[in-house]
């Protein structure tokens, strides 16, 4: 007689994880193993990896009808992490583990042929379902376990093969609980790019990276080749404080769920940098498999698309979500997914498509037409979501790079100030972390209304420079953050005036 035995498991779908419980059932019958509840190819694999590794580690294979249902049967299951809890669910079933001692634990794990544990992809997505429906152990690959030690409150156990963990499970032998070993230096590094002091020139760029950065405001970057845009977009990701705990935990799950970074935190702000030949799959997330895209791994960092126009229209068209939402929601088998996108926007572009369209050095050598129809590749509603433009001109390269001092003063005391503005915005918008970048116009009234006197310089600047009503707004969240800066609780006529030099021109 068999015994219908239940393993618990964890699926993630999108960002968030769903229990799983693993069903075997051994009858007589025409010996085979079949498994049922929408698997995909990867778990119908499992089969054969499943039948070697147990065969392989010495244990006993029945040799009878194996049923393995995955329940709940209406959730889509992808991946390789099903095969360890597989084979324990075959092993009680056949009475070769009791599974009353199965009961508390949950098991994540992809079979060689020979027996061997190898590392899975989303394994903090299961530390934290594990944890939150109650059970008390959760055994992972050990080349996933300095990553499932991110999340506090269950019990790790690093295993290295099928055999070691029947061991254990039998009593026989006793693996320890994993202990943290970098615990201590998680958080806390800024990334190793240039930094304002290497920037040579460029005083006008170099301060709206300091505003976009303490605001989260997305920025532009006109001008032709060679004035250094590229390196002022990694200066933004190096001005950004250091990433916090929570930060931390959820950028790694990101990158864990992409299969990117499996046994590792994320400790850097993340700085992301798709070429625009990558697939719109690539970039905002889904496919088949869905899987974070780009928007997503860029999520508490910056994502950085050089040469906006050169990116298909289409591409560019599904920004327009993330960059709203803040997340995004790609479509699964049976309904959708959503991982977060917040992330800090920086574009650059050449004023033409030969780059040197109003350059003083060098002939443009574009029609009137071309110029149009390469600017107009960015669309209105993308262009709304950006809240600033800057336009940078040509340094000779041999310039760009000053002497490095031996201190970054410049960049240190811009730091400090992005992060006390930064606290500035999270005490005014009470509980939650948020930026100026997400103000909406009635926040705007209702918590920082403007005097009378900046009112009225605004309006005569919108009617003169015809300001769209969402320009008219974007001068106004750059302004607050600029006030930020200076410490203001108001923002004055000065910041006003700063704020509208990095308005579009249309
Ligand atoms: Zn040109």
């Amino acid at each position: 007689m068999g015994i219908v035995s239940t393993i618990a498991s964890v699926a993630p779908i999108g960002f968030d994880g769903h229990l799983i419980e693993v069903e075997c059932d051994t009858s007589r019958g025409l010996p085979g193993l079949q498994i049922v509840g929408m698997g995909n190819k990867a778990i119908d694999e499992a089969r054969e990896r499943v039948k070697s590794a147990i065969t392989n580690s010495l244990l006993e294979y029945p040799a009878k009808r194996i049923t393995v249902n995955l329940a709940p049967a209406e959730l889509p299951k992808d991946g390789t992490h099903y095969d360890l809890p597989i084979s324990l669910a075959i092993l009680a079933s056949s009475g070769q583990l009791d599974a009353n001692r199965l009961k508390k634990a949950v098991f994540a794990g992809e079979l060689s042929l020979d027996g061997k544990i190898r590392a899975v992809s989303g394994i903090i997505t299961i530390a934290e379902m594990a944890r939150d429906a109650g059970y008390t152990s959760l055994y992972v690959p050990v080349k996933n376990v300095q990553q499932a030690l991110l999340v506090e409150g269950i019990d790790i156990y690093a295993v290295a093969t099928l055999k070691e963990l029947y061991l254990h499970l039998k009593e026989e032998v006793t693996l320890p609980t994993a202990k943290a070993t970098t615990r201590d230096n998680d958080v806390g590094v800024s990334p190793s790019g240039p930094v304002l002091d290497d920037v040579y020139g460029q005083e006008q760029a170099k301060r709206a990276l300091v505003i976009a950065a303490a605001g989260h405001h997305n920025l532009l970057l006109t001008g032709p080749p060679g004035a250094g845009k590229t390196m002022l977009a990694k200066v933004l990701a190096s001005l950004l404080p250091p990433l916090t705990s929570d930060e931390c935990l959820e950028t790694t799950k990101i990158h864990s769920l992409a299969g990117v970074l499996i046994n590792a935190a994320v400790v850097q702000r993340p700085f992301r940098s798709p070429h625009h030949t990558s697939s719109q799959v690539a970039l905002i997330g889904g496919g088949t498999r869905p899987r974070p895209g780009e928007v997503s791994l860029a999520h508490h960092g910056v994502l950085f698309l050089d040469e906006m126009p050169e990116y298909p229209r289409s591409v560019l068209e599904a920004l327009r979500q993330p960059l709203e939402d803040r997340e995004v929601s790609v479509t699964r088998a049976n309904g959708r997914a959503t991982y977060p996108a917040n992330f800090i926007l920086i574009g650059t572009m050449n004023p033409c498509p030969c780059g040197y369209y109003g350059d003083p050095t060098k002939e443009c050598r574009c029609t009137t037409s071309q110029i149009l129809s390469y600017q107009k590749r960015l669309s209105g509603p993308l262009l709304d979501r950006i809240d600033m433009v800057v336009h940078v001109s040509r340094v000779p390269t041999n310039q760009l790079l000053t002497l490095k001092s031996s201190t970054n003063s410049q960049h240190s005391s811009q730091k400090k100030a992005i992060a006390d503005a930064q606290h500035k915005q999270f005490s005014r918008f009470k509980s939650s972390k948020r930026y100026n970048n997400s103000l909406s116009s009635k926040e705007i009234h209702s918590l920082s209304p403007l005097s009378p006197e900046v009112r009225s310089l605004l309006e005569t600047a919108a009617n003169k420079l015809s300001l769209s009503p969402r320009s008219y707004f974007k001068v106004i969240k750059v302004a607050r953050t600029i006030a930020d800066l200076d410490n203001s609780d108001t923002i004055s006529p000065t910041h006003l005036a700063e704020a509208l030099q990095y308005r579009q021109h249309s």
